[in-house]
């Protein structure tokens, strides 16, 4: 696009301004609509989610014999869910704003396996992968109890194909550990931003971690490349995989298991409210479709973005989605939060987001630190920079532009019944003395 084109962007659409600015901006999104309106032009299904959730459903007895940490969940990869009350009131304080209703954390920091959210997404599309080799070979049926797939004969089989994936960390770490496991030979494109540690710890599990000293979207067009010449390589695409997205939308159902067993209501008078850190947008993307699916209009879901990577906001305010990247607003893409270290947003969660969003917002790095340290004093729950950012959505829900947005729903009478949900994507697989850094970082912050 050249420069005339975007100066009228900006003409267009005035948030643009702020967000050049890097200030933080909260975005109502105008093209919400019902879920009733929409329901029938979905391109995923009710259906496929169900699919998705049977497949990890067949594959637990094999989750559950080769990673011991899933025992308890019978080999069922999910984390936990808790209220935060000591938080809220930190919040309330430190931004002094009240906080309407109450406040919850999702703590996919601690799903097993990969200890970020990316073992929703990316571990079910190896999964799915695997499963169709070994049918296609006549080597499993369905009905098979899968913990034979921990073999000697389904490693040596796996062992003749490459998974290749492009990412900022998180999805090499889950990608790489599964597949690794599986008997695959895996390749992880790795972006600048990848912290040194997440290298190291592929390595260690005898994955081959390729670095760039360019930004996501380049390791994932190098990756996706490099895949495609080698028949028996398969590239997970980050920015436009169906499979991912649907294994993060069976966060849903489980999602409606857990707050009823909280006896947590969700319904026209109790609203929820879901504030997910984003990158190229799958992980939140999905997660936020599972639950519409499970809670249509009851559920308002907001992505959170740093204010120096604010690609899903572009993408979604212009409309033009991933044929723009931050770096054509002069923003530079750097932030602490690599896991949101995204520079151009997936054109396909966009487009699918569209009209299912109630809006996104920015935060800035320093405050994703405060946060931080914040949850570790008042709830001793550490989380990685990234996973901090759905923190700022009960305060910018409860300013004026949120009330607007609250009365716009006709929720005003019901904002005391309010669930809040932010999602807290990643952190259980960091180096304590990486995590004590963090913490001193947000506890010298202003
Ligand atoms: C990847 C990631 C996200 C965002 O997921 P996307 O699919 O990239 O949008 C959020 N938080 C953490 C910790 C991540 O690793």
């Amino acid at each position: 696009m050249d420069d005339t084109n975007f100066y009228s962007l900006e003409k267009d659409f005035p948030l643009i301004k702020e967000i050049k600015a890097l200030n933080e901006v909260f975005w109502i999104n105008p093209k919400y609509e019902s879920f009733e309106t929409i329901k029938n032009k979905l391109q995923i299904s009710e259906e496929d989610v169900k699919d998705a959730e049977d497949r990890l459903n067949r594959f637990a007895p094999y989750i559950k014999s080769t990673f011991p940490e899933t025992n308890k969940l019978n080999g069922i990869i999910e984390s936990p869910i808790s209220r935060i009350p000591n938080m809220k009131k930190y919040m309330e304080k430190d931004l002094e704003t009240k906080i309407f209703g109450n406040l919850l954390v999702k703590l996919d920091s601690n799903l097993p396996i990969a200890g970020s959210i990316k073992a929703r997404g990316g571990i079910y599309e190896v999964l799915k992968h695997a499963e169709n080799l070994a049918l296609n070979e006549g080597l499993l049926s369905k009905n098979d109890n899968y913990s034979k797939i921990n073999s000697n004969i389904f490693r040596n089989f796996y062992s003749k194909y490459t998974i290749q994936v492009g990412s900022t960390g998180n999805l090499g770490l889950s990608i790489g550990i599964i597949s690794a496991k599986l008997g695959f030979k895996v390749k992880v494109h790795m972006s600048a931003d990848a912290k040194q540690w997440k290298k190291d710890l592929l390595r260690s599990k005898g994955v081959e971690v390729v670095e760039y000293s360019s930004d996501y979207s380049k390791a994932v067009e190098e990756g996706r490349k490099l895949s495609d010449i080698d028949p028996n390589s398969y590239f997970i695409d980050d920015e436009n995989s169906k499979d991912l997205f649907t294994g993060y939308a069976v966060a849903g159902f489980r999602l409606q298991k857990q707050l009823e067993k909280m006896n947590i209501l969700v319904d026209e008078e109790h609203p929820l409210f879901v504030y997910l850190p984003c990158g190229v947008g799958g992980g939140p993307g999905g997660v936020a479709y599972g639950l519409k699916l499970v809670y249509g209009d009851n559920v308002h879901c907001f992505f959170a973005e740093p204010t120096h990577s604010p690609a899903m906001l572009l993408g979604l305010i212009t409309g033009l989605h991933s044929e723009i990247c931050v770096q054509d607003f002069g923003i530079d893409n750097k932030t602490e939060a690599d896991g949101l270290a995204v520079g151009r947003p997936s054109g396909f969660v966009g487009k699918t987001m569209e009209n299912l969003l109630s809006g996104a917002y920015t935060i800035d790095d320093n405050r994703l630190y405060r946060f931080l340290t914040a949850l570790v004093n008042e709830e001793n729950i550490y989380l990685e920079p990234s996973a901090l950012a759905g923190f700022m959505g009960p305060i910018f829900l409860s300013s004026s532009e949120g009330l607007e947005y609250i009365k716009k729903q006709n929720l005003i009478d019901q904002k005391n019944n309010i669930t809040h949900i932010c999602w807290a994507t990643g952190g259980s697989l960091i180096p304590k003395d990486i995590m004590n850094e963090y913490y001193k970082i947000g506890k010298y912050i202003e």
